[in-house]
């Protein structure tokens, strides 16, 4: 029979693992390469196919298997040359180095003994050297490094580890690592020197660069970087280090050891003041490739591993804009190009899930699955924590985190990826599907592409990007009725005023906060004093302030039902903060002081309009206003799901606070409502592009 599988198969060793498991059941036939896929003309066997799924190489995916044909195999099973046809096999995240490499890497017999670029078939490089598909040496980065004989022979040989791995090189023949003059191990010994001795080295890691310091020289990098407590991530030389500085669950364990390495923002155990001040939760990560590995045999101490960009913007990933950018006082980098950048990805572990942040490197981009045919759409995401997503045929493909689209950088880069996208995967949208906001630079884009948009309000994209993952994988409430809640900053409504606490039956907005006016315009989203006084008036409380009173009766203002803006109310009624410091600050603090019981303030839901009591929030005493508006939020999503009588989905930056999902998860547990939040895409805007494809899709005109 002949199969053409598809799935990630290409660039993981897929090949070489059918060629070993044919040969060991003693098979005829062929295995190759195709635009669409793998092709695998086999004689027929129950135990192969059965094996084929059972014991895929680790980076390995399949979604489909198609029986495509007859197979007449006479031949002993080969491998064939690949043929290039329609693009459509699923590129593969970057994955950090396996355990073999890691071995070699470290093993003074081994020819690549200390080569710091070593990756092999399970490990390695993949979306941010690919120029093409499919997959071949010639259409990535490496194609101006020419193998030597020793890797050509592993390259080729199917028994090989590095059997067809595109990245291959060695101590010979591969890109090198430098810093200065330096070149190889002693670039790396010199970059360990440098940051022991306080300098901020800039290091190129896979999908763009890093800068690099001791702890204690954090605030001279905020001071350069312009950013004040905004965290700065922290990587450890080894788990029981993370343990030793951090309380990690099991949870937490096991996605920072996990091959795709993530971020992970756990709970510390104190200190970390300079990598994460005043907050009590601090991101942790594992050295993920070998540069890094290298780096810490050389250095004991966690060191800040933070992004080189400016605020929110995409991950730099060329030497020239890292030089131009100024902060690094010495450079490590590779002479291997980056073809587009890839941040970290960053999680967390709330009510036993993991839960993304970001998604990018070693997850992204992240391909689903789809049992029927689509047309071919672009969705081009919301404006923050931009990411695209690109549907045609059985697939939808979500891009690893771009960045905020705030200027022409960060713009012409989210083209780039789009761009890049179109071409790998050789689709030509018929529908393009952007946010409802008028000004997004993102649906501008989509509008000036003049094709079949479709205009998806945000929050509604919030809750059909749950509902695409539910049905995309199977969940066991996949087809269930449910309440959706999208609850999150900010999001351009129905109406034209700006959203962010709505909730959804039907698609139809069936309950929302009471939106009031605040007062100071864009201002307030920083300055919260203004969110605060804005909210008092709204009660009826007076502010005694003549200049807030005038800017609120006079002045520019917005009206907003946004959960976002009642956190940052709350921390500054509760004294704990006067300034949104960075996005998700205020939200982190009422965390900390979150004592648990379950008090809470009265709240009332009236033709759909939810209103808290106010008044008693703001007179009460204010180390208890933390717990009691936690505990007030999560009562009012019970309440409402008791009502409804529904499956609850929970969607939208909001439910990042993980007090929060966790308190309301475990009272919908205690009344038995099955419930359902994005694992597997980001809870915040970075799940906005699916959620467009799937309400076009599902909801919208096609
Ligand atoms: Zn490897
Ligand atoms: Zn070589
Ligand atoms: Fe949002």
């Amino acid at each position: 029979m002949r199969l053409l599988i598809k799935g990630i198969v290409q660039g993981v060793g897929f090949r070489p693992f059918v060629y070993r498991l044919a040969r060991e059941l003693g098979l005829k036939g062929y295995v190759k390469n195709r635009g669409d896929g793998v092709e695998i003309c086999i004689e027929e066997s129950k135990e192969f196919i059965q094996r084929l799924q059972k014991e895929l190489p680790p980076l390995a995916k399949i979604e489909a298997i198609e029986v495509i044909g007859e197979c007449e195999a006479e031949e002993p099973f080969s491998i064939l040359e690949s043929e290039a046809t329609k693009s459509a096999t699923f590129l593969s995240p970057d994955i950090s180095t396996c355990d073999e490499c890691l071995e070699e890497l470290f093993d003074p017999s081994n020819r690549r003994y200390r080569y710091p670029l070593i990756n092999c078939t399970n490990c390695g490089p993949r979306y941010t050297i690919i120029r093409a598909l499919p997959y071949d040496r010639n259409n990535t980065s490496m194609a101006p490094f020419r193998m030597c004989r020793r890797c050509g022979e592993e390259y080729n040989d199917p028994n090989s580890r590095f059997y067809h791995a595109q990245p291959i090189g060695c101590n010979e023949c591969g890109p090198k690592v430098r810093l200065g003059e330096l070149e190889g191990y002693e670039a790396i010994k010199e970059a360990a020197r440098l940051i022991k001795s306080g300098k901020i080295v800039a290091i190129k890691g896979v999908g763009g660069f890093h800068l690099v310091c001791k702890e204690s020289e954090a605030k001279r990098l905020r001071a350069k970087k312009r950013r004040s407590k905004k965290p700065f991530a922290v990587m450890f030389q080894s788990i029981e280090a993370i343990e030793k500085a951090c309380k990690i669950d099991e949870g937490e364990r096991a996605l920072i050891l996990s091959k795709e390495r993530p971020i992970v923002v756990v709970k510390k155990r104190g200190g970390f003041e300079g990598a994460a001040p005043d907050i009590d939760r601090v991101g942790v990560f594992l050295p993920y490739s070998p540069i890094y590995y290298l780096l810490f045999s050389l250095l004991s101490d966690p060191l800040i591993v933070t992004s080189a960009n400016i605020s929110d913007e995409p991950i730099i990933k060329d030497e020239e804009s890292l030089r131009a950018l100024g902060i690094a006082d010495e450079v490590l980098w590779y002479e291997r190009e980056i073809e587009r950048s890839c941040d970290d990805s960053v999680m967390i572990v709330a009510d036993s899930k993991p839960i993304f942040y970001r998604l990018s490197r070693g997850f992204g981009p992240k391909s689903f699955y789809v049992d029927r045919k689509l047309p071919s759409i672009l969705a081009v995401g919301a404006r923050q924590k931009n990411t695209i997503a690109l549907a045609y045929e059985n697939s939808i493909i979500l891009s690893p985190h771009i960045g905020d689209i705030k200027n022409v950088e960060s713009f012409d880069y989210f083209v780039k990826v789009i761009e890049d996208f179109k071409r790998i995967y050789d689709v030509t949208p018929q529908i393009v599907a952007c946010d409802m906001h008028p000004h997004y630079e993102t649906s501008r884009y989509a509008r000036e592409l003049g094709t079949n948009v479709v205009e998806v309000q945000h929050h509604r994209a919030h809750i059909w990007a749950a509902v695409a993952e539910m049905e995309l994988t199977n969940h066991k409430l996949k087809g269930a009725d449910f309440v959706g809640f999208a609850w999150d900053g900010t999001g351009y409504g129905d109406d034209g005023s700006i959203w962010g606490g709505e909730v959804f039956v039907e698609d139809k907005r069936r309950y929302h906060f009471e939106p009031f006016k605040i007062a100071g315009g864009e201002r307030a989203i920083k300055q919260i004093d203004l969110i605060a006084k804005s909210l008092m008036r709204h009660v009826g409380l007076e502010v005694e302030n003549r200049l807030f009173n005038l800017a609120y009766e006079k002045g520019a203002s917005f009206v907003t039902s946004s959960v976002g803006r009642l956190f940052d109310a709350v921390a500054l009624f509760s004294g704990l903060a006067n300034y949104q410091e960075y996005e998700g600050f205020t939200g982190l603090l009422i965390e900390k002081a979150y004592r648990g019981g379950s008090e809470r303030y009265e709240y009332m839901i009236e033709d759909g309009v939810i209103r808290i009591d106010w008044r008693s929030l703001i007179n009460d005493k204010k180390e208890h206003i933390p717990t009691k508006f936690l505990n007030t939020l999560a009562a009012i999503i019970e309440d409402i799901a008791l009502r409804e009588k529904r499956a609850v989905i929970l969607s939208g930056g909001v439910f990042q606070n993980r007090t929060l999902l966790e308190i309301t998860t475990k009272a919908l547990q205690k009344r038995n409502i099955p419930y359902f939040f994005p694992i597997q895409t980001p809870i915040n805007d970075g799940g906005i592009a699916l959620g467009q494809v799937w309400w076009a899709v599902r909801k919208g005109v096609i």
